[in-house]
């Protein structure tokens, strides 16, 4: 469906009970070399902890066609996606499916190889860092050498010819790395990135020492005069203000489609992790979500948690849609 169409049935039709998603995220595979202390699915497991079975690339393309029907947006994440064994074949045949937005986040260090595979249907890369400390990153990925040559790479895919990729740089701000994240922005702003930041979630909730922690706080006062002032921040500034005071909102989870490793369906998100349904089998969307609200019960009312940027993001825009005018209103600024 149309985005825009999209986002208006969701804003004029909130109780409607079809499923009509904005954004799809598709877990490629939750295999991941790296072992940061922050990495949690929405149980508080870390991704590589969970079973990846792997499903062969003409598999995932079929996957993927599937979603085509539903979705213009696909968000390609993990676990880390490139330790998908057939992940240049899935990225190649992935231009032809012709999205309007691929999103393909990773954590960097395989990068280089992949590049020609991602340059001609990835529309934005999302490489996540949380400090220019490349000692104190290496002990958190558990991996000698890996930040810079993270960092290394991103030069590389920055560098890429006949790239169409826009390059965002995402963080997650734990108790332990506030002051780091100014490097990162400066970093990233330096160079012209998008930069994105979330908060650690601990299973679905923010980490404790992150509520009403002053360098938290102060860090997204940061991003928003930042943001006002003409920077790439990712987010409304409506959005940062609910992350810096991570408040609740009403999480309208039913914007996104999330698909696991082997085209599982998680009802009615990926946090709350019922499955509902495998696309592969039954490509009626509305008929798996039938299902999973026979089995599971309708949306929720999820209290304060999630603070994910797709989960807070599309409440918010739905929420209050002058903060998209307003958005646009800083970006034709920026620009003009
Ligand atoms: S790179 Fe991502 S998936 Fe891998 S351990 Fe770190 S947070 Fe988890
Ligand atoms: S807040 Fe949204 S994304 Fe989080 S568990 Fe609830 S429904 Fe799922």
């Amino acid at each position: 469906m149309n985005p825009a169409l999209g986002y208006l049935t969701h804003l004029l039709r909130p109780g409607s009970t079809r499923w009509r998603p904005i954004l799809a995220v598709h877990y490629l595979t939750y295999a991941c070399e790296f072992r940061c202390p922050y990495c949690s699915d929405g149980t508080g497991k870390p991704y590589h902890q969970l079973r990846s079975p792997v499903l062969p690339a003409d598999r995932v393309l079929d996957l993927f066609a599937r979603i085509r029907r539903h979705c213009e947006y696909l968000v390609i994440t993990g676990g880390e996606p490139l330790q998908h064994p057939e992940f240049n074949e899935i990225l190649a045949r992935t231009a032809a499916l012709r999205f309007r937005g691929v999103i393909l986040t990773t954590n960097g260090r395989h990068l280089e190889r992949a590049l020609p595979a991602v340059a001609g249907s990835v529309t934005e890369l999302v490489v996540s860092l949380q400090t220019m400390d490349s000692a104190k990153a290496d002990l958190e990925y558990g991996r000698a050498g890996a930040h810079r040559q993270i960092l290394d790479n991103i030069e590389c895919a920055a560098n890429h010819s006949g790239r169409k990729y826009d390059i965002v740089i995402s963080s997650v701000a734990t108790p332990e790395n506030l002051a780091d994240l100014r490097e990162v922005y400066q970093y990233a702003s330096e160079r012209g990135f998008r930069l994105a930041v979330c908060p650690q979630l601990v299973g679905v909730k923010a980490h404790s020492a992150l509520d009403n922690n002053p360098a938290y706080r102060e860090l997204f006062d940061f991003l928003i005069t930042r943001k006002k002032a003409g920077d790439r921040i990712q987010g409304t500034v409506d959005y940062l203000e609910y992350m810096r005071d991570l408040k609740k909102f009403d999480c309208r989870p039913f914007t996104m489609l999330v698909v696991g490793p082997m085209g599982e369906v998680f009802y009615p998100c990926l946090e709350l992790g019922h499955p509902a349904g495998n696309l592969l089998d039954e490509p009626d969307l509305n008929r798996i979500r039938r299902d999973g609200c026979e089995r599971y019960g309708p949306q929720p009312d999820c209290g304060t948690q999630c603070h994910s940027a797709c989960a807070l993001g599309f409440s918010r825009i739905l929420a209050n849609p002058l903060s998209l005018i307003h958005e646009g209103y800083l970006m034709a600024r920026a620009t003009g």
